[in-house]
């Protein structure tokens, strides 16, 4: 057992050892009914909701202001009093509290399931009766990470609430779900820490644990010593100019500060929503503009690419939904703002538009406002299609590689059985890259990447030789990125690429490439 090795997809290429602190979630075993009378139920209920409340309580006090905002939100969930009266109900027919607080909860799911402003809320409402459970049944559910290390966080998958959290003390992160462009994955990207993601078998390494974690080889073995280890990715010499333009993926203030410390050349996407989660109500334009402008004034010098917010499932947005269009203006208005108050010239991106005439919109609208550079991210199957219409229209799109691979393959990010269709080395999805690359070049259009695929240095050389103008990625990708992209001319990356293009799966097209990565 002590020297198993558990497989998975590397996120990153740094390697960590620490003791594992596996985050698993309570479990409520069946349906009971009670042998006490209902009131001391309900005694016992209020007391659990009281616990969860406290729970959310000192759970603030360590973190950003990001995560304290969505526990906030959280637990005004728990004090809610029609969460009471509702599992009073049950109560009374004589359920005990762990089932009348899972029955009370599913009549406000079921309630809310396929209205599309709350369907994403459903999970949070679910791990709140999870936690009520926990307490009533003396369950640990590790809510507090440790602050001191090292620590490999183990879990099913983590929220934007527990990845939020992360101390310094963690090091490394193995999940049995998600994949490589999965929330977790992307926030370790962000972060610098090494992540085995897709890991069959996880959660059965059990807690406080050695393992050495090793994102390169994809593995983390089991070892009660510490294990060091060196870089492996081949350290390439910079011979030639950079011949595309390096940038940053960033999602708030302390993003950008950190990324102004390397050597990208402006941003490439803000995710903008990143920092409005736990809202149900639209942030103001002055408190967006004021936002915006501090970030803008912190990054890198160089392009900056606003994306306007994106809702989806593994980040939704309560407020977006129920007003798209006024949030929408709000929102360019916002960035408008804080382009004449930084004194910078911005650019705004679309997500996950699929026709042209929703393109033109997007664009009129944030012409309208003054800014100053308008495109597109190409993250649908469908506008892959229609790209020569948008000469003219577009100043430049950026592909959403994360997205597109979902689309083009049918596959959910954050389910693990998908994960290798993901991989960005898959054949088919450079081919897709290629064909908007080759009908943008011929409208006259920029065109950059945005998705994860552009933070491998290795598959970096292979987009640039494809034709892509720009990479942006997160921040500790970024200078071997420049190693990678200067040790070799613009005409080599295009034998790179073509090389890569014969190979009929991802590790295939992967090999190809380095075997024509010159020395
Ligand atoms: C993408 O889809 O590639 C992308 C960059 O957007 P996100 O990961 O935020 O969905
Ligand atoms: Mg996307």
């Amino acid at each position: 057992m002590q020297s198993r090795t558990y497989q998975g997809i590397g996120v990153g290429t740094s390697a960590a050892w620490g003791r594992t602190f596996v985050i698993s979630k309570p479990k409520f075993a069946s349906e009971t009914k009670s042998s006490l009378d209902p009131a001391t139920e309900l005694n016992r209920l209020k007391g659990a909701l009281a616990i969860v409340s406290q729970q959310f309580d000192q759970s603030t006090s360590a973190i950003d202001s990001v995560s304290s905002e969505i526990i906030k939100a959280l637990q005004s969930m728990v004090q809610d009093p029609a969460l009471v009266i509702e599992a009073e109900k049950h109560l009374t027919a004589g359920w005990d509290a762990e089932t009348s607080i899972q029955k009370a909860m599913m009549s406000f799911t079921e309630a809310l399931r396929g209205v599309p402003t709350f369907e994403d809320r459903v999970a949070d409402l679910e791990d709140i009766a999870l936690r009520v459970v926990a307490v009533l049944t003396h369950q640990i559910w590790n809510f507090e990470l440790p602050e001191t290390g090292p620590v490999v966080i183990v879990a099913e998958d983590l929220s934007p609430l527990e990845t939020a959290q992360f101390t310094d003390a963690v090091v490394a992160v193995i999940t049995s779900g998600g994949g490589p462009t999965s929330h977790t994955a992307i926030i370790c990207r962000q972060k610098n820490i090494p992540a085995l993601v897709a890991v069959d078998g996880a959660l059965e390494i059990g807690n406080n644990v050695g393992v050495f974690v090793d994102a390169f080889e994809g593995i983390a073995k089991l070892s009660e010593t510490p294990v060091t280890s060196e870089p492996k990715q081949i350290k390439r010499q910079r011979t030639e100019p950079l011949f595309v333009s390096l940038k940053g993926n960033i999602g708030n203030l302390e993003d950008a500060e950190v990324l102004a410390k390397t050597e990208a050349s402006g941003v490439g996407l803000m995710r903008t929503e990143l920092m409005f989660l736990s809202r149900t109500s639209a942030p103001s334009i002055s408190e967006q503009t004021k936002l915006y402008t501090s970030i803008l004034k912190s990054s890198p010098k160089g392009e900056f690419i606003f994306r306007t917010f994106d809702s989806a499932k593994d980040k939704p947005l309560a407020f977006y939904d129920n007003n798209p269009s006024e949030v929408l203006e709000e929102q360019l208005q916002a960035i408008s703002d804080a382009q004449d108050l930084s004194g910078r010239s911005v650019s705004v991106m679309a997500p996950m538009l699929s026709n042209v005439q929703d393109v033109e919109d997007f664009v009129e609208l944030a012409r309208t406002k003054g800014i100053a550079r308008v495109g597109v991210m190409v993250e649908t199957v469908a506008l892959t299609e229609v790209i020569s219409e948008l000469a003219g229209t577009v100043d430049f799109v950026s592909i959403g590689t994360n997205d597109l691979s979902r689309d083009l393959f049918k596959a959910d990010r954050e389910d693990s059985r998908f994960a290798g269709l993901l991989d960005p080395w898959q054949p088919e999805l450079l081919r897709a890259v290629k064909g908007i690359v080759d009908a943008a070049s011929k409208a006259g259009i920029e065109v950059g990447i945005c998705g994860e695929a552009a933070s491998d240095p290795l598959l970096g050389i292979v987009l640039a030789g494809l034709g892509v103008q720009s990479l942006s990625m997160a921040a500790p990708a970024v200078s071997e990125a420049i190693d990678y992209l200067s040790s070799v001319s613009l005409e080599q990356a295009q034998l790179i690429t073509a090389s890569a293009l014969q190979g009929n799966t991802a590790l295939e097209t992967k090999e190809l490439a380095l075997a024509a990565l010159p020395n």
